[in-house]
């Protein structure tokens, strides 16, 4: 498809990247099961290893199908271009890798996926690079937290797992006076719900594991470049701005300008970081996003029926769900995610922590794993699980207290799925 600003969610969703195959024209996108690409001549790959000239050399670097993806989910987000890599993680470190350096620092919200709460408390300071912990409601102390060494903000649009809604435009005011890109993981909302370019980040990381893929198949990442920041204006960014010693002295920004986060993130991080999503992958994820409104719709008109049922229930304490009139975020949620605050919320039985044991152990349908975004209905109890590794105050503030339970809403029947958690809950707090 050549002109793709004029189309709707529903089209580029099955149709962005992607063209007949100019080889066979097959109509699907092929599974491109292969390591490198036979160069033309010898100035053809002298032109492609100087970058002078776009296209293939080794999977590691790039890949018909992996590209079609990664131009898919650029579309979808409203950025400039995309790079796709093996896991969310691995894209978190690939959007951080151009920015940091032994010394330097990001300001976090305390609200993230547990495991990203490990990599940037733990392990990246391996790296010598540090995160600092804020409220991200606490506007004064997200500013506070930003000093010189600081070089990006991170955040989640809809954060994992508590229902809890990044007030996007406030955040991206304040990286923006810091001349800082900000990065929100937009892996609960997807782009189908928000779209966080259009609120002012600079850059989207995804987890595509979960609903781009939406069935619970493969791991994989991908981080979008909105484009839009000037990593020239400041010393701040010499990956970007600076000469590359690797590439004979190029200046990422100067020459490939609004692309440089991404050539820098092919030409420089998957190939010195290895980080690569394989074509299998990427096929299983091209066709997760050929559905994703429409099984967006139902995971929303899912959760909203579970949660109000669940709110009613005197077996439960509180429901942390941003698409609940009751909840805090309702007014955020009503502005940033018009379409629905996701499907993904906790609540807390009444019980504590033994009754959230029983509970998951009790149900049926909902199945007991650490994954969101599957089609099928999931449920977790993080305290014991993915946020087992933290203290009970980053739990609680995390919204992963022992006394409360994940949801991942699925797409089968709500009548299902609310009589599966009656059955349970009678056993859990009986
Ligand atoms: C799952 C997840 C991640 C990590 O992604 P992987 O693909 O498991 O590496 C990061 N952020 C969020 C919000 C997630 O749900």
């Amino acid at each position: 498809m050549s002109d793709t600003q004029n189309h709707g969610f529903d089209t580029l969703q099955i149709h962005a990247g992607a063209r007949p195959d100019p080889a066979t024209g097959a109509r699907q996108t092929p599974i491109y099961q292969t390591t490198a690409y036979v160069f033309r001549d010898a100035d053809h790959a002298a032109a492609l290893f100087n970058l002078q000239e776009v296209g293939f050399i080794y999977s590691r670097l790039t890949n018909p199908t992996v590209a079609v993806l990664q131009e898919r989910i650029a579309t979808l987000e409203g950025g400039v271009g995309a790079v796709c890599c093996s896991s969310g993680h691995a894209a978190q470190i690939m959007a951080l890798f151009p920015l940091m350096g032994p010394g330097l620092n990001i300001v976090v919200s305390t609200r993230l996926y547990g495991g990203t709460i490990t990599q940037f408390s733990q392990t990246i300071k391996r790296f010598g690079w540090s995160a600092k912990f804020v409220d991200f409601d606490d506007t004064d102390a997200v500013k506070a937290a930003i000093d010189d060494n600081t070089r990006a903000i991170f955040c989640e649009s809809i954060a994992n797992p508590g229902g809890y809604i990044t007030d996007l435009p406030v955040i991206a005011r304040i990286a923006e006076g810091a001349g800082l890109p900000l990065i929100v993981d937009n892996t609960s909302a997807t782009p189908y719900l928000c779209r966080p370019i259009d609120h002012g980040a600079t850059l989207v990381v995804h987890s595509t594991t979960k609903y781009l893929t939406g069935n619970g198949t493969v791991t994989g990442g991908a981080i979008v470049d909105s484009g839009q920041f000037d990593w020239s204006a400041t010393d701040k960014f010499p990956s970007l701005s600076q000469p590359e010693p690797a590439y004979h002295g190029l200046k990422f920004h100067e020459t490939f300008g609004p692309l440089a986060f991404t050539f820098h993130g092919i030409a420089i991080g998957l190939r010195d970081l290895g980080m690569t999503m394989n074509p299998q992958g990427a096929h299983y994820t091209l066709m997760g996003i050929e559905t994703l409104s429409l099984r967006m719709e139902r995971h929303v008109a899912n959760a909203r029926k579970v949660a109000e049922w669940l709110e009613k229930d005197p077996r439960v304490d509180f429901v942390t769900y941003a698409g609940l009139p009751s909840s805090p975020y309702a007014e955020r949620a009503q502005r940033l995610t018009p379409k629905g605050a996701g499907a993904l919320f906790t609540f807390a039985a009444k019980g504590g922590y033994d009754a959230c044991v029983k509970l998951v152990n009790a149900l049926e349908i909902f199945s007991h794993v650490a994954n969101l975004g599957d089609t099928r209905s999931l449920i977790i109890h993080s305290a014991s699980t993915t946020h087992r590794q933290l203290s009970e105050e980053q739990q609680v503030a995390a919204g992963a207290a022992p006394n409360v339970v994940r949801l991942s809403i699925g797409t089968e029947d709500a009548d299902d799925l609310i009589a599966d958690l009656d059955q349970a809950l009678a056993k859990a707090t009986s």
